[in-house]
């Protein structure tokens, strides 16, 4: 078990600057593609962490004629929007969740080898990460933990 990250699950966003500032107003509005990707997390419902080939796939499924390349722009710009959660995982893929009010203060155990994801809650984690707003004198948005394994079905 291998700790990932301890970020805000927001800050890309901000990070970069003016010049991107126009692309991130204009990725502000739902366009039929973006619905047509947040239907389908709302379809699965919270709880499910979906990569973006796994959306391609699904989306395909349902006779979408749409491109990955477009399907990683739409859910890079549906987390700006604060519509998805993204999970990313240190061996370079990410997955997506709905980003549901109730269901943001969890916590993910990932298998490295098939990708199964399952969450967990944790109060110790939530604790840490207003101990070290506190010492640091951050303002908390989120924390959370990515936790790294081997699944059963995997050894
Ligand atoms: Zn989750
Ligand atoms: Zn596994």
């Amino acid at each position: 078990m291998q700790l990932l990250s301890m970020s805000p699950a927001s800050s890309s966003a901000e990070a970069n600057g003016t010049l991107k500032k126009g692309l991130h107003q204009d990725g502000r509005r739902m366009t039929p593609q973006r619905r047509l990707v947040l239907d389908l997390f709302e379809q699965i419902g919270s709880g499910s962490h979906l990569s973006a080939e796994e959306v391609h796939r699904q989306l395909v499924d349902q006779q979408s004629k749409v491109s990955l390349a477009t399907i990683y722009r739409t859910l890079r710009l549906l987390v700006e929007m604060d519509f998805l959660q993204e999970l990313e995982l240190r061996d370079g893929g990410s997955r997506f969740e709905l980003a549901d009010a109730e269901h943001i203060h969890h916590h993910h155990l990932v298998c490295v080898r098939c990708g199964r994801t399952e969450e967990f809650e944790s109060e110790a984690v939530l604790q840490a990460g207003r101990d070290a707003c506190a010492q640091f004198d951050f303002e908390l948005i989120d924390s959370s933990l990515n936790v790294r394994g081997i699944c059963a079905a995997c050894r």
